[in-house]
Formats: C-alpha cells, sequence, structure tokens
C-alpha cells in the first residue's frame, strides 16, 4: 500500500509528488501526462519567447524528475476513487486496483472548446483559452473574446484594458449585467456582438478571423490579433463525484490547508475551488497539499 498516490501530473501535482517524495513518503503519481496544462503555450506573431515565461520552465525541473523516478509514476488515467475502512483504491482505466492510506486529486479542468472548423487547427496559435494569462499581451491588438459567462465578461474586461479593440461574441448577453459588464457596454473600444454564434475560425500560420452566423442568419467575418475562448472550465473531479463535496460548478471544495471534507483526501490546482487558475497559484497549491497530507500521515509514520 503506498502511503500517498497524486492523481493529475500538472503544475500542482507534479509539485505534491515531488514534496511527498522529498518528505520520504511512499508516494505514487498516477497521470495522463506529465506537465497538464503547461504544455500548450500561446504563439503569438509580435511576441518573442524571450519576452515571456513559460508555464513549463517553471515546472520543467519537477517533471524531469518525475521522467526519472519511473517508479514514483505511471502514466494511466484514474476512473474512480472509493473509500475502504481506513484507505483508499484508486481504480485505472485498465482495470488497475492501487491502495493508499492518502490521496491528493490534482487533475485540472477543461476548457469548453467551441467545436467548429478552424479550432483545433489554431489553437495556441493566436486562439486561446486563457484570457487571464495572455490578456496583458494584447497592447494595441484586436481581439475577439467568446462566451456567454461571467469569466467571458472578465475575459473582455482585462483585454478592454489594453487592446485597440474588442469584440465580445456571445449569445444572449446574460452576464453582461454587473459594473464590469456594463462598462464594457459603454466602452468605446469594446463592441458586444449579442446573438452571435461562431462557424468557423479562418487564418494562416495563426488564427486572423472568424465567421459569425447574425441573430438574423447573415454571415460576417471579423479579422483579429487574438481569439480568447472564454466558455467556463469543467473541473475534472469525476473520479471523487460522490465521495467528497463538489461545489455548484463541480470544484472540489478545500480548506486552507487543501483539506477536503474528506480526512485523507486533499484536492490542489484548477479542480478546486481555489481563487485565480495560474500556474504559480496551482505550484503553491500543490505543495501546500502534500504538506497536509504529510501531516496527516506523520502518526502513522
Ligand atoms: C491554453 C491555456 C494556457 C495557459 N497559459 C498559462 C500561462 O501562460 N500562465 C499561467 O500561469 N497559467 C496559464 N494557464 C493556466 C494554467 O495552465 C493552469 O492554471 C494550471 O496548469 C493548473 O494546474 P493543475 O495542475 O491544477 O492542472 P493541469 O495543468 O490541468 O493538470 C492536470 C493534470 O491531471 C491529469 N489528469 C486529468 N484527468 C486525469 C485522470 N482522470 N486520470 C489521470 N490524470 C488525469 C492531466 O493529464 C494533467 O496532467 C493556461 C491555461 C490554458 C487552458
Amino acid at each position: 500500500m503506498y502511503d500517498l498516490i497524486v492523481i493529475g501530473g500538472g503544475p500542482a501535482g507534479l509539485t505534491s509528488a515531488i514534496y511527498a517524495i522529498r518528505k520520504r513518503l511512499n508516494v505514487l503519481l498516477l497521470s495522463k501526462d506529465l506537465g497538464g496544462k503547461t504544455n500548450y503555450h500561446l504563439a503569438l506573431p509580435w511576441i518573442q519567447d524571450y519576452q515571456v515565461i513559460r508555464g513549463l520552465e517553471v515546472i520543467n525541473k519537477f517533471r524531469s524528475e518525475l521522467e526519472y523516478l519511473d517508479f514514483a509514476r505511471k502514466m494511466e488515467s484514474v476512473e474512480k476513487v472509493t473509500k475502504i475502512d481506513d484507505h483508499f483504491v484508486v481504480e485505472t482505466k485498465n482495470g488497475e486496483k492501487l491502495e493508499a492510506k492518502a490521496i491528493i486529486v490534482a487533475t485540472g479542468a477543461r476548457q469548453v472548446r467551441m467545436d467548429v472548423p478552424g479550432e483545433k487547427e489554431y489553437t495556441m496559435k493566436g486562439l486561446c483559452y486563457s484570457a487571464l494569462s495572455y490578456g496583458p499581451l494584447c497592447i494595441d491588438r484586436t481581439t475577439i473574446v467568446i462566451g456567454d459567462d461571467d469569466l467571458a465578461v472578465r475575459s473582455a474586461g482585462e483585454v478592454s484594458t489594453v487592446a485597440k479593440q474588442v469584440y465580445v461574441v456571445c449569445k444572449t448577453g446574460k452576464a453582461l449585467d454587473t459594473p464590469l459588464g456594463k462598462k464594457l457596454q459603454s466602452a468605446k473600444n469594446v463592441t458586444i456582438l449579442k446573438g452571435y454564434e461562431v462557424l468557423e475560425v479562418k487564418g494562416d500560420e495563426y488564427a486572423r478571423s472568424i465567421v459569425l452566423k447574425g441573430p438574423d442568419g447573415a454571415t460576417r467575418e471579423i479579422e483579429a490579433d487574438t481569439m480568447f475562448v472564454e466558455q467556463a472550465l469543467t473541473p475534472m473531479s469525476q473520479m471523487v463525484a460522490g465521495l467528497v463535496k463538489l461545489d455548484d460548478r463541480g470544484r472540489i471544495i478545500v480548506d486552507c490547508a487543501n483539506r477536503t471534507n474528506v480526512p485523507g483526501i486533499f484536492a490542489a490546482g484548477d479542480v478546486t475551488n481555489t481563487y485565480a487558475e495560474q500556474v504559480l497559484v496551482a505550484v503553491g497549491e500543490g505543495a501546500k497539499a502534500a504538506l497536509s497530507a504529510y501531516e496527516y500521515l506523520l502518526p502513522e509514520l
């Protein structure tokens, strides 16, 4: 039986695993990949590599250490976690059952895609899912923000502080009735396209325009330097749904020491209700979760 199983190999899970190894815990990291969303990096024609710090650079030391320590990791997808007496059973996609005294869930959140032609091709080539990360790079640029919820309004709000022109493409505009939404509606550099839907993303080496269908059924093409698809995030918490408490968005609820409501289960990063989806936040949360799991295990070590 492992002391600790960490599920997820993004910034949160990698940091947890490295902390646990440092504390001499018998730990296993289970993940579909190493690096998580830091494997994605938005390329923009006017930004050179030296001008940004990539998430992958921040966590590369942790990732390469786990690549080297192959006894401490398995590249497997986890289906389910169950509690049996005082320990946990983690079931992988290929049917393997692994036991541990404590668990850290660090499986992140998946961005909701538009599923239109051109989206996949131009993802991270001018088209991206994190204005929170890349909004500040849009100085004096034309930017499109797509989404109908608070996340889209927040993203458009941030981008509008630096961009030359922002188009907000939304189905209903239901999230615009807030102070920020009202500011957007009256801003000179913001155009709200309510009732529009995206049909296609077009470009060359980079995304350059989107084709929209308007409320009257007519199509329209808008050119832009960047596009942010901000249609909320889906937390990958399904393997512990029914076991730990989730919030109304499906995120695992954790306290300030990354404990869930079930003793022995901890969680970190984008899969939790912690504020802000960012690499450095996930790294910090991963460290806290590992230290917290260590405190939990200490009486038995
Ligand atoms: C396109 C994009 C660009 C971004 N750019 C930046 C940036 O420049 N700077 C910044 O600070 N933040 C950026 N972010 C946000 C940042 O990447 C995330 O906040 C951060 O990666 C969250 O870390 P995490 O470990 O919680 O989750 P993730 O990075 O999502 O990692 C989750 C891990 O869990 C694994 N996993 C999921 N489900 C399972 C399962 N069932 N079984 C096993 N393993 C599983 C995944 O394979 C992955 O390894 C960006 C986000 C996106 C979407």
